[in-house]
């Protein structure tokens, strides 16, 4: 019996990739032209820009076990630099960076953010890239999932463009507010509560300098805004965040170069250039950067309400009276990449259990 999987962002594939090593015959529908979701990385000149995730909690087994799985174990890097700084207005004064996380929304335990990060060498997309590889042809790009209906015991997928696949059970990997549409359509109440969940808007802005362009000493992996940082600095509100990334992983700039890469909230103007002008005031930067690539991210990371646990339970209860359906990713049980594959292997061990 087929298995369609609906989204090729980590979630899916780490669900795509259970199902097939235990011989279930699965198809990957994913709206886009490449696999990844929210995992971008670019290589540019020598660096390694990343436009979604850096990496991944230190303390977290799921993408090193994964990793084994995939043969690319010894492609796990640690983070290099420790510490992290706020930045009052003023100064850059060190912070704790279970704090740090708190204010830039990442919802995770103080100790897991104190044990570091870790990611891949060629960057995060590494283990996508080999996720995709070993999938081969079951995955389909550029096929948008439109519409869901019962189908006797399975399921009816409409795509974008007209065409149909039928599947004995579904994985719906997708954001929560596309998901919850789907299974509303589908008719499964209480899933409109799924588009509760607050993707949050933020834009990522990587920058190469020279390091002699760089007067500051740069502590540390990064710096966060205070958030109460107005007023006379009212042009920094628009920086959130920047990451040392050559400094915080190895391998990130070549030799002599240093690649920062900022958080900004959505404004006006190029992103690019309010990141340069505003850390060169901060950092001391000397003349234009080397080059500068921007991703933006109108529904980026997910924040869960208040009431979010118990909605996702109450949906995935009454997605047990209907033919084998599961869902999985960000929206649900973990924003982190880490939970993101846990939650991708659970999705695909429900519909075992069901088949
Ligand atoms: C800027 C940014 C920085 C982050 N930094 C970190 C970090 O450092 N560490 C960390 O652990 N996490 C980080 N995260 C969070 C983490 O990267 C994500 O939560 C996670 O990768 C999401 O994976 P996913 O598979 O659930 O969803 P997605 O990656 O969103 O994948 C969903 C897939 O579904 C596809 N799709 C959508 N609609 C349809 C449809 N109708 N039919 C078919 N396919 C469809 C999409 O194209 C996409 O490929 C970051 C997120 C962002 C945005």
């Amino acid at each position: 019996m087929k298995v369609i999987v609906v989204g090729a962002g980590i979630a899916g594939l780490a669900a795509a990739w259970e199902l097939t090593k235990a011989g279930i015959e699965v198809m990957v529908l994913e709206s886009e032209r490449r696999a990844g979701g929210v995992i971008v990385t670019e290589p540019v000149d020598g660096f390694v820009v990343e436009g979604g995730p850096d990496g991944f909690l230190a303390g977290e087994a799921e993408l090193p076990e994964l990793a084994r799985e995939l043969g690319i174990g010894d492609r796990v890097v640690s983070q290099r630099a420790r510490g992290t700084s706020i930045w009052t207005g003023n100064d850059l004064e060190t912070i704790d960076e279970g704090r740090a996380a708190t204010l830039l929304g990442i919802d995770a335990r103080r100790e897991d953010v104190t044990a570091g990060f870790k990611s891949f060498a060629a960057g995060m997309i590494e283990p996508v890239t080999v996720l995709a590889r070993q999938l081969g042809g079951a995955i389909r790009f550029a096929q948008g999932v439109a519409g869901l209906t019962r189908a006797g015991a399975g399921w009816h997928l409409a795509i974008t463009g007209g065409s149909t696949h039928d599947a004995g059970a579904v994985v719906l990997a997708l954001p929560a507010y596309r998901a919850g549409r789907l299974l509303e359509a589908a008719g499964v109440t209480h899933a409109r509560a799924l588009e509760d969940v607050l993707y949050a808007a933020t834009i990522t802005v990587s920058l190469a300098y020279r390091a002699e362009q760089i007067t500051s000493r740069l502590d540390g992996t990064g710096f966060v805004v205070d958030p109460g940082v107005a007023g006379d600095h009212a042009a920094l509100l628009q920086l959130r965040a920047c990451t040392y990334t050559s400094q915080k992983f190895p391998g990130r700039a070549p030799a002599g170069h240093v690649l920062v890469r900022a958080f900004l909230s959505f404004g006006d103007g190029d992103p690019g250039a309010a990141a340069h002008t505003q850390l060169a005031a901060i950092l001391g930067i000397r003349g234009e950067p080397l080059w500068s690539r921007t991703f933006y991210w109108s529904r980026g990371l997910p924040r869960y309400r208040a009431a979010h646990r118990r909605h996702v339970d109450e949906v995935r209860h009454r997605l047990e009276r209907l033919p084998p359906l599961a869902i999985a990713g960000a929206g649900y049980d973990g924003a982190g990449v880490s939970a993101c594959v846990r939650s991708g292997r659970a999705a695909a061990a429900e519909i075992m259990k069901r088949l």
